[in-house]
């Protein structure tokens, strides 16, 4: 195993702390709009608010970036994937064409705004492929394709020969392909928002945590050393925010881990064919994601999450989660044995037991945004929120945050939610585990 300790990384692969540091804040300030919590979802909300000219102040806790926004596998993918299951009954088929609807228009939304911000993050349209690693993965994978186009979101099924043809790795059979979206670097992402926002003027503080916060009319946060104003919060903290008091009994933390190898050799890379890159997911029930990044190394995530009792969020690291994601890399691609381990991190996702985001509205006012859950999905989703929300403030709600807005189911209290989860996960963790057997004994 060559996964040790002096490859983890407690910023993630892809960030940096900031030569720029912001200051924290230290004053009493008033604002149109305070934000809480630097990700996609706060610097969208913060630059969409800020073209209209609103005053906006952003907290971050430590810096812009730090969050899962500076960690993800950098899938920039719309609604293929998603466990329809979990939530078509529950909203209905007109509902749910709508949310899918929103997953795939985050896609565009980040598109366009690559170009309106002037941010380039390595950018790949490649699409994405959901693919199959054995064959008795073939039969959900189709049935969520079909589910997935029935409600507006274009796939196509590609067979073992139409994989060979694009060049796809050989352990990857076949899959169902969506043309939308593809990978980019989402560390140069976030960091390209951050910059946008701070040439738009909006004031972020950075190593600001938010202690607490008064409703009212005029909302009320507190800091260490400051205070703040303003006839608006948002909270987007996603994964952080039961920790902020808000939201615990709807959606759990969920650490999900990433490891990146050392970069390939021109002779690994054409050995291992793959021209246009498509980001790869598993069928999996918790899946794999391999996908190669623009400095030609492999990055891997998932496959094995965790969750902390408390709905807690330790920024620390997890070997058993790394040791599983390198027994991927090498079930996955067994020409790449001898290729080391660069690097390995975790970050947070939050996750509602019907998979959809949580959003809307809290306070006497209704005057306290929040925005959490998209799961594995926040690359587009998250930053398209921004829009969303900065539009409901303004005034006018969207028909994309109409769609969205649902009864989120409700979570056992500790400690039947620490059991509920890790039941659920165990027993994914077995049947995939099951179906890699499978897979290593067909190689054998
Ligand atoms: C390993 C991994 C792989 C993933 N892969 C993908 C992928 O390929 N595609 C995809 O679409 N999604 C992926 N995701 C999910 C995606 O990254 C998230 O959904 C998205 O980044 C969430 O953005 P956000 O802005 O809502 O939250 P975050 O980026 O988590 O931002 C929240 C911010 O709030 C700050 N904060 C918290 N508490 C406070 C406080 N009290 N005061 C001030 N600030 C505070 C935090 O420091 C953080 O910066 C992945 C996530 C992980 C961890």
């Amino acid at each position: 195993m060559s996964v040790t300790l002096d490859t983890y990384r407690p910023l993630g692969g892809w960030v940096e702390k900031p030569d720029n540091p912001q200051p924290q804040l230290e004053a009493e300030v008033c604002a149109d709009v305070i934000i809480v919590g630097a990700g996609f979802a706060g610097l969208s909300t913060a630059l969409e608010l800020a073209a209209h000219g609103a005053k906006v102040i952003v907290l971050e806790r430590e810096f812009a970036g730090f969050g899962a926004s500076g960690r993800n596998a950098g899938y920039l993918a719309g609604a293929l994937g998603l466990e329809f299951d979990l939530f078509l009954k529950r909203v209905g088929r007109e509902q749910a064409k709508k949310i899918v609807g929103f997953y795939d228009e985050g896609v565009a939304y980040v598109e366009r705004k690559f170009g309106e911000y002037g941010i380039d993050c390595d950018y790949n349209a490649s699409g994405i492929i959901r693919a199959g690693v054995h064959p008795s993965q073939e039969g959900k994978l189709r049935e969520g394709m079909k589910t997935g186009i029935e409600l507006g979101s274009p796939a196509q099924f590609l067979d073992q020969a139409e994989m060979r043809a694009r060049g796809i790795p050989p352990a990857f059979l076949f899959g169902a392909y969506a043309q939308r979206g593809g990978t980019l670097d989402p560390g140069k992402y976030v960091m390209g928002l951050r910059r946008a926002a701070l040439q738009a003027g909006v004031r972020v503080y950075e190593n600001t945590a938010l202690l607490s916060y008064a409703e009212g009319e005029i909302v009320k946060v507190q800091t260490a050393r400051g205070s703040a104003s303003a006839p608006f919060l948002v909270l987007a903290t996603n994964a952080y925010t039961p920790q902020l008091g808000l939201l615990g009994g709807k959606v759990v933390p969920l650490r999900v881990s990433a490891i990146e190898t050392e970069p390939l050799s021109e002779a690994q890379l054409a050995a291992l064919g793959w021209p246009r890159r498509e980001g790869i997911v598993t069928a999996h029930w918790t899946m794999e994601s391999h996908r190669l990044t623009a400095r030609n190394t492999l990055v891997l995530t998932t496959k094995r999450l965790h969750y902390v009792y408390g709905s807690q969020t330790p920024n620390v690291p997890d070997n058993a989660a790394y040791r599983e994601l390198e027994v991927a890399l090498h079930d996955r691609f067994p020409t790449l044995r001898d290729l080391a381990i660069r690097s390995c991190w975790s970050g947070y996702v939050s996750l509602a037991f019907d998979a959809l985001p949580v959003v809307g509205e809290t306070g006497a006012q209704r005057n306290v945004f929040y925005t959490a859950g998209c799961s594995g999905h926040g690359v587009g989703t998250q930053s398209l929120m921004g829009h969303l929300l900065a539009e409901r403030i303004r005034g006018t709600e969207h028909p994309l945050l109409s769609a969205l807005r649902h009864k989120t189911p409700s979570m056992l209290p500790e400690p039947l939610r620490w059991c509920a989860v890790n039941s659920a996960l165990g027993m994914t963790n077995m049947l995939d585990g099951r179906v890699n057997r499978k897979v290593r004994a067909a190689a054998r």
